[in-house]
């Protein structure tokens, strides 16, 4: 089942101008199972012209009217969740179990925004003097330019454009080409549902081209960009030099802390389960594990029991709890922090080996003792290794925690009021989870501090990213 992905320009799909392509890998097999089309400068030109006369319509529409639409999308979405969660494993690697839970949460995510259309309200402040009124009104910020990585290929996409589309923008997106074919079916379902042609496009082709043309160009008047931090600066200082909002969705390192009067089963649960969920390939995911001395030894020895009854495999195979990773960038990445941490003293408790000879699976991996020198405890792993360290003091924890420059989520378990408190306060990260790991949803707002970046997806934020504001002053008569 070859899937062959084109570009969607004004309402119809079409190859790139010069007809290339880029092949698509399952990453399970290694074996090349469709293409995608590349889009040159003139695709793009021609996808800018589309968005702009997208907007005039789109914008001029009833937020009631654009929210039905949404409402459409999301039961298209739900309606052909089987199909385009096979595509999404084949391209992605993740278990289709994990694939249709990501095509539920886009759903919702729509039906959300939809919703949240009706509720850009503005205000009428009161005037100085007599017969004066004034309004402070919400307007679409105009044509979007959103890019999006391969982890999540729908979700990504679908916290920026559902927000963007409520507001009354037009959006194009460069989704990942790693993994075109479930985005290809999430913009799919928008149009099936009635989004009328100019109001969402979708390229592919060299990232770097895309970004270069599209962020400085005039029509484009809000870039999104969730990706490495590295990259996610790049894109910023483009958007600054043009003077472009952004959001920017980074990078994260996230702490997990477990103290001594933590529920140990309830650590577990939600450590394993978030770690190695997508084979670790989530900015949100736990990597420095912090845990009190304790509960240490006791932690551990039931975290390597839990992770070693994972079942590593194609997610195809509705037994497989941890797939491949998404290409071979990470397996060689992978290997290196693992030697490296390992060379600075830390201990290899399990894993730190790519798995079997075809298909880019890595070990669950468990490192003990890693000294904070190590690039692992300073770079984001982005993948199934978890770092496990011992502290003595509450104060000890949350330095550690602060010490990065990253700052997305946070974790912590303790059946304490007073420690949940002044965690709550003192952690440095736009998300901070305490016995739970229900960080997001479409009505919650996620996104960073720090080198995390900046900017909320989800909640009512996520609509203040795409409005403007205006002040209309109005003097009677
Ligand atoms: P990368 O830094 O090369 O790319 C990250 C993402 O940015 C990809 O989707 C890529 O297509 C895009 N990108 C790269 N250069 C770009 C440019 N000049 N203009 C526009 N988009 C560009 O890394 P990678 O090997 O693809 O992914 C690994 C790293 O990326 C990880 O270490 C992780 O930090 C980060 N990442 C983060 C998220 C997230 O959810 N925040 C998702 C995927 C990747």
């Amino acid at each position: 089942m070859a899937v062959d992905v084109s570009l969607f320009i004004d309402g119809a799909w079409r190859p790139g101008a010069s007809g290339r392509t880029l092949d698509v890998i399952n990453p399970a097999t290694e074996d090349v199972i469709g293409t995608v089309a590349r889009a040159e400068i003139a695709d793009l030109d021609a996808a800018l012209a589309a968005a702009q006369k997208g907007f005039a319509v789109w914008r001029a529409m009833s937020a009631f009217e654009r929210g039905k639409i949404l409402r459409r999308a999301a039961a298209l979405l739900r309606e052909r969740s089987e199909k385009i969660a096979l595509i999404m494993t084949r391209e992605q690697g993740k278990p289709v179990k994990e694939a249709k839970v990501e095509i539920s949460v886009a759903a919702d995510t729509l039906d959300w925004f939809a919703e949240e259309a009706r509720r850009a309200y503005g205000r009428v402040v009161p005037a100085r003097a007599p017969n004066i009124t004034n309004l402070v009104l919400k307007e679409p910020v105009g044509p979007v330019a959103a890019f999006t990585p391969w982890n999540f290929p729908i979700n990504q996409i679908a916290r920026k454009l559902a927000a963007a589309l409520a507001a009354g923008c037009s959006i194009i997106v460069k989704a990942p080409e790693e993994a075109p074919g479930s985005p290809a079916e999430f913009i799919r379902a928008l149009a099936d549902a009635g989004v009328p042609a100019g109001v969402v496009n979708l390229v592919f082709g060299v990232p770097a081209e895309i970004s270069a043309h599209l962020i400085p160009h005039p029509l484009i008047r809000k870039i999104s960009f969730t990706g490495s931090t590295a990259v996610g600066k790049e894109l910023a200082a483009l958007a600054g030099a043009h003077m472009k909002r952004a959001t920017m969705e980074l990078g994260g390192h996230a702490p997990a802390i477990v103290f001594n009067d933590a529920d140990i089963d309830v650590a577990l649960r939600v450590l394993v389960a978030r770690k190695f969920r997508n084979a670790g390939q989530a900015c949100t995911a736990p990597t420095r594990f912090l845990v009190q001395r304790d509960v240490y030894q006791n932690f551990l020895t039931r975290f390597v029991a839990a992770t070693k009854a994972l079942k590593i495999g194609d997610g195809l195979d509705s037994a497989t709890d941890v797939g491949p990773l998404a290409n071979p960038r990470r397996i060689a990445a992978l290997e290196s922090f693992v030697a490296d941490a390992v060379k600075k003293g830390a201990k290899l408790i399990i894993g730190g080996t790519r798995q079997g000879h075809k298909g880019y699976f890595f070990a669950p991996t468990i490192l003990a003792h890693v000294p904070t020198n190590a690039r692992a405890m300073n770079e984001e792993p982005f993948g199934p290794i978890a770092l496990v360290n011992s502290f003595e003091s509450f104060d000890e924890a949350v330095t550690e925690a602060n010490r990065l420059a990253y700052g997305l989520a946070s974790y912590a378990f303790t059946s304490s009021a007073a420690t949940a408190d002044a965690l709550a306060r003192q952690i440095e990260a736009g998300m901070v989870a305490i016995n739970d790991s229900h960080l997001s949803s479409p009505e919650l707002p996620i996104g960073g501090v720090k080198d995390s970046g900046y900017g909320s997806e989800g909640g009512p934020e996520a609509m203040d990213a795409y409005l403007v504001t205006k002040l209309v002053t109005q003097a009677a008569g």
